[in-house]
């Protein structure tokens, strides 16, 4: 699903990589956790994923597709298969939940008939059926970080990127956000999460990735978290 090929990352004006001969093969269906300092590397990694920033060198793949050479018209193409969920939601506050969904579907002119039957499906899943009409500003951040997983999934995307989805949670809601992750991924969704919450990662025991000043540390199946804090 996802393959790094010697991928280095520089960005403008800077004076040492912030990745660094990246190599790494995620396979489909794979549950992975990114860890490692503030400044590791780890955001740029997940902005590569959707071409949000592109590697000096070196190859990113992304379900087949070499996505450095993308033109810039097909990134739109890319993102529809790929949920991204972020620290801070990234949801229109003044819209509804339900309106935060759709959206999703309605860049892509997916039916309005269709968009009747998946959002609330979607909405289902993360718990937040009965909070379709509510603001998004009216919600919890728990909730909220819900809503941004619904949008994320909404498109049956086959890889689900949430860069420090919990960063904003308590550790009930962070544990509710990564017991979904999870569910996705049992759906068969490839996620991978960015993430700074230890003790999830020590009691999940799933995949973890470790980076340091933009080199992979540490690649372990079953891992933990592994740093002091
Ligand atoms: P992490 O997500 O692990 O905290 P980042 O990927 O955000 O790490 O950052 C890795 C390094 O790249 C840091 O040194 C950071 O300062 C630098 N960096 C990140 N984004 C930019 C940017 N847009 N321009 C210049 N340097 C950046």
């Amino acid at each position: 699903m996802i393959q790094f090929v010697n991928v280095t990352k520089i960005y403008p004006n800077a004076h040492v990589p912030s990745l660094n001969g990246i190599n790494l093969h995620i396979g489909r269906g794979e549950f992975v956790f990114l860890v490692g300092p503030s400044g590791a590397g780890k955001s740029t990694l997940m902005k590569l994923l959707y071409r949000e920033e592109v590697a000096t060198s070196g190859k990113v793949i992304v379900d087949g597709k070499d996505i450095g050479r993308l033109r810039p018209s097909m990134v739109p193409y890319l993102r529809r298969n790929l949920g991204v969920i972020f620290q801070d939601f990234k949801l229109l506050p003044e819209r509804t939940v339900f309106d935060n969904v759709a959206f999703a579907l309605e860049v892509t002119d997916v039916p309005r008939r269709e968009i009747l039957r998946r959002v609330p499906a979607a909405l289902e899943l993360v718990g937040l059926r009965h909070k379709a009409r509510s603001k998004c500003l009216e919600l919890s951040g728990g909730e909220q970080q819900r809503v941004a997983v619904a949008r994320a999934i909404v498109r049956n995307p086959v890889l689900v990127i949430a860069d420090e989805p919990t960063g904003n949670l308590d550790p009930e809601n962070s544990w509710a956000i990564m017991k979904l992750l999870s569910d996705i991924n049992q759906m068969g969704a490839t996620v991978v999460v960015a993430t700074h919450a230890r003790t999830i990662v020590d009691q999940m025991k799933k995949r973890v990735i470790a980076i340091e000043k933009g080199v992979v540390v540490r690649d372990e199946e079953r891992g933990t978290y592994g740093y002091e804090h």
